[in-house]
């Protein structure tokens, strides 16, 4: 048995890795990530400077910009959650819109912008004790990783899910750009050259189609159980 642990969470857009995720390192006491927060915070910079649209991607001049990009979490207690800032900016609500959504995948494709956040992912995971969910965490940033889950769920089920958020927020937007949103980011994801989405030899596959949020923790806080030394 050992002390503590790293969980990497890996899957397709919208399966409700952050979810779990949070749940588990609440009950765990463990540090939350959400790379994918990281992966947008770039972009919106990317947005912001006018660096990437839907027709164009001056990527080199993101290469030469990623020095002057800072990214933080700073933990919300009112949420439960850490928050990303971009340069000492809360951009928590920014990231999360569709526009976002469609540009990120052409910008975490881009070999010196996953350099730069790898190494700040796997600082924050060097002493253990976190729960780190992405595309990547299994593969490429936590190898050894004592828990490796891959999650997966029907494009439908994961469209329906981001609507009902997106259109909670109160954002307009149709059930069909988002549904092409997810297909196009599995597709870009899962064909990039650099650490494309693959699910790890040694993670666990979990289909959460049709699993309830309790059903899905029972199952893999008793996988933790296995493997650490909690009771
Ligand atoms: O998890 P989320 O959907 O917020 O991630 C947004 C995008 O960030 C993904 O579609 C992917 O392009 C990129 N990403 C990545 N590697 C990670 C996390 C996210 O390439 N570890």
């Amino acid at each position: 048995m050992v002390g503590k642990i790293t969980i990497a969470i890996d899957g397709f857009s919208s399966t409700g890795k952050s979810t779990i995720a949070k749940a588990l390192a609440k009950k765990l006491g463990y540090i939350y990530v959400d790379t994918g927060a990281m992966y947008r915070a770039v972009t919106l910079y990317a947005m912001n400077h006018n660096l990437v649209s839907f027709d164009d991607f001056d990527w080199e001049a993101l290469v030469r910009c990623l020095p002057s990009i800072s990214l933080t979490f700073k933990f919300n207690a009112d949420l439960g959650f850490a928050e990303m800032y971009l340069n000492g900016i809360n951009v928590e609500n920014e990231i999360r819109t569709l526009e976002v959504s469609q540009l990120v995948s052409k910008v975490s494709a881009i070999s010196s912008v996953r350099k730069k956040l790898v190494l700040e992912q796997q600082e924050m995971g060097k002493y253990k004790g976190i729960v780190m969910d992405g595309r990547d965490i299994g593969t490429v940033v936590f190898p050894d990783a004592e828990i490796k889950l891959f999650m997966t769920a029907s494009a439908d089920t994961r469209a329906q899910r981001r609507y009902k958020e997106l259109i909670a927020k109160g954002d307009t937007v149709s059930y069909e750009e988002i549904l092409q949103n997810v297909v196009e980011r599995d597709h870009l994801d899962s064909t990039r050259k650099d650490s494309p989405l693959i699910k790890a030899k040694d993670a666990i596959e979990i289909d959460n189609s049709d699993l309830g949020l309790n059903e899905q923790f029972d199952k893999i806080y008793a996988l933790v159980k296995s493997v650490s030394s909690i009771n």
